[in-house]
């Protein structure tokens, strides 16, 4: 397959750079994008010569071409720059499938573009479809592009369904690790610092979607992304509480049989499954190697079945404290730009405490805040969305004031 990898400088870009190491016989990569990091970048351009290269402006456009020429590439790349930079990264590279794994609302102009394209999608980007699901879903089915799930949840459910389709499954539970404050009450998430809301107890990601868990509104999108992906109404779709994060969520189908998927904490597990669909690639040490070329064997940990068994636990989500979760769900039910309208609103409150200026329990606030000044209507374009994205981000700042510390 050729590849485009947006986000190629994050956490979910730098393991599917791994299993392009891996597997250079399947993955030929065609566009690498990324944000600011160029230093990150730059090696992987070399040492996989796409056609594209993106960053996010000018200077890290200069910055680039001057690394890559110290490195000694020649040809260089097509070097492009901003928002248009990363749509050709995906669109028009000559990519087949795109890794769609920008954080945050800067992922949706190039994960519909990939899909207008008719492109198949590995979807790591959480904001893409709950931004603009509604319009997105129905482009994909006209264009054809094939959305494969990338987040650990729904790639779960994606691989119980092997094939099938949404109508088959009767009520899906989202598992959820809880973050590094479950257990903890209204009072005393008021108290939480920026680095203990950053560090979550089982999985290592990027510090947008590692605050998002540890509110809980990550779980929240999911729901969202669930309700688009799997065609399903938010009353099929459950939550629940499982600490250790072994099993990625669960299946009921409508005979009654509930299929759960259990597997490493590991992002490359999810990633590589969207690449590879229906097959698999070997991913565990020792695996036997299936005429691969170069293949090296990854050091994916192993599920241990017998580690886990007794002490696995599944316990109701605390809504009350954890409010980010109902806030997610009532604007998914509410649906039109409301889910846009808390995903933006949700963003510029989460920089904001990463960055000092408001306190943990600030964020929510702030999001049910921007929520009750920006009614809900109607979706009716992604430039909707987009503008409707900057009002909520100014009303989240200007609100913000009144809070600060
Ligand atoms: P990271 O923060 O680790 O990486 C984000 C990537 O996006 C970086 O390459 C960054 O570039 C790039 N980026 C950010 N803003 C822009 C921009 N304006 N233009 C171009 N590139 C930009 O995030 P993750 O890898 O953790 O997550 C990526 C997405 O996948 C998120 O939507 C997240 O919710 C989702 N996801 C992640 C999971 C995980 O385990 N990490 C699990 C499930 C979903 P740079 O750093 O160079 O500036
Ligand atoms: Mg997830």
């Amino acid at each position: 397959m050729k590849l485009a990898i947006l986000g190629a400088t994050g956490s979910i870009g730098q393991s599917a750079l791994n299993l392009a190491e891996a597997f250079p016989d399947k993955i030929e990569i065609s566009a690498l994008a990324c944000g600011r990091k160029v230093g990150l970048l730059a090696p992987a351009v070399a040492r996989h010569r796409p056609r594209v290269a993106a960053v996010y402006g000018p200077e890290e456009c200069g910055q680039l071409r001057e690394i890559l020429i110290d490195l000694g590439v020649n040809p260089l790349p097509e070097i492009l720059c901003g928002p248009e930079g990363q749509i050709s990264a995906a669109a028009q590279s000559g990519a087949d499938v795109v890794l769609s794994a920008i954080a945050g609302r800067a992922g949706l102009l190039p994960t519909l573009a990939s899909v207008r394209a008719g492109l198949t999608i590995a979807l790591a980007n959480k904001e893409s479809l709950v931004c603009g699901g509604e319009l997105i879903m129905p482009l994909a089915a006209q264009s054809g592009a094939e959305i494969r799930p990338v987040d650990s949840e729904h790639s779960a459910i994606f691989q119980i369904l092997g094939g099938l389709s949404g109508r088959h499954i009767r009520r899906l539970i989202l598992t959820a690790s809880g973050g590094p404050f479950r257990g903890l009450k209204l009072e005393d998430l008021e108290k939480v610092t920026v680095e203990e809301a950053l560090s979550h107890p089982r999985w290592s990601m990027g510090q947008k979607i590692t605050c998002d868990s540890a509110t809980m509104m990550t779980k929240g999108f999911e729901l969202i992304e669930a309700h688009h992906l799997f065609n399903l109404p938010y009353d099929r779709l459950e939550v629940a509480v499982h600490p250790q994060s072994v099993v990625h969520s669960i299946v009921e189908y409508h005979d009654g049989s509930q299929m759960h998927q259990a597997g490493p904490t590991d992002m490359r597990l999810s990633i590589a499954y969207a690449l590879s669909h229906p097959e698999r690639w070997p991913l565990l040490p020792q695996s036997p190697n299936p005429g691969l070329v170069n293949y090296f064997p990854l050091e994916l940990p192993r599920y241990a079945f017998n580690q886990w068994h007794g002490h696995l636990t599944f316990e109701e989500p605390d809504r009350e404290t954890f409010r980010a979760l109902a806030l997610a769900e009532e604007a998914g039910r509410v649906g039109g730009t409301a889910p846009a309208i808390l995903c933006s609103a949700n963003e510029e409150a989460v920089d904001l405490f990463i960055s000092g200026a408001i306190g943990f329990t600030d964020i929510i606030r702030l999001v049910e805040q921007v929520m009750e000044a920006l009614p809900a209507e109607a979706l009716t374009s992604i430039d909707q969305v987009v503008a409707l994205g900057h009002e909520a981000g100014r009303l989240t700042k200007s609100f913000s004031l009144d809070l600060r510390r």
